[in-house]
């Protein structure tokens, strides 16, 4: 399986005239697959593990913006702050505060979405409401202690489903706790990001008002994930 530059050509094409930002998601494709990609113009790439991220990011040409989609643990932060251009799934203060540490040892700020748990399956991470509003006020009233991050947004995944009133009640969700959050002004907060919608769904979260999509198996085929 390759990359399949046409539909990338047309989807990347659709995207281009709605201002919508594709983030390739590679996750477990061979670095030739990521080179087809960025061969026909892509540079956006999307990763779930940190230690195929940080191979990638050796074995590829470094103007690729490295976005880290997967589920991350305080303990790993490390091996991509020095790189990594954009964090989805911030889930706690304390990925966070771990995250704004290695932004400071790596002099620079990192940006990060905020994940938001929107779906009705107890597999998804993220934070719900009250969580998003308490780390939020934390963020808004201990700034210090956040210089080396900076919030542009919020993600989240809809529901496993072919039902898709539920998808868009899903998204109407996020996009709506999004501008509420837009409105905040602080240092380490600039919102223009709502990271939403996947091969399955993306349509429908770009008519919900999503702005970033995380596109995999449409441009790469499907996945086969290697035996642990
Ligand atoms: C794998 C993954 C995607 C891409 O999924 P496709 O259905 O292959 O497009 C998007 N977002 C996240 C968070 C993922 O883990």
């Amino acid at each position: 399986m390759a990359f399949l530059t046409e539909t990338y050509t047309r989807i990347k094409q659709t995207l281009d005239a709605q201002k919508v930002a594709l983030v390739a998601v590679s996750k477990t494709k061979p670095n030739s697959d990521i080179q087809e990609a960025y061969d026909a113009g892509q540079r956006d790439f999307g990763e779930n593990y940190v230690q195929e991220l940080a191979d990638k990011y050796e074995a590829l040409p470094k103007d690729i913006q490295w976005h880290f989609i997967g589920h991350l643990q305080s303990n790993k932060v490390k091996y991509i702050a020095p790189f990594v251009y954009l964090i989805h799934g911030v889930d706690s203060e304390k990925l966070l505060l771990e995250i704004n540490k290695q932004g400071a040892k790596n002099n620079r700020r990192i940006d990060c979405l905020l994940q938001v748990y929107i779906a009705k399956e107890e597999t998804k991470f993220g934070l719900d409401e009250q969580e998003l509003k308490d780390l939020c006020d934390k963020i808004r009233s201990t700034p210090d202690q956040f210089s080396n991050i900076c919030i542009k947004g919020l993600m989240g995944m809809a529901s496993n489903t072919a039902d898709v009133a539920i998808i868009g009640t899903e998204f109407k969700n996020l996009r709506s706790l999004y501008d509420q959050y837009a409105r905040i002004s602080s240092g380490s907060w600039k919102f223009d990001t709502l990271s939403m919608g996947m091969s399955s769904d993306y349509q429908l979260a770009i008519e919900t008002g999503s702005n970033m999509v995380r596109i995999g198996s449409l441009l790469f085929g499907v996945r086969n994930y290697p035996v642990k």
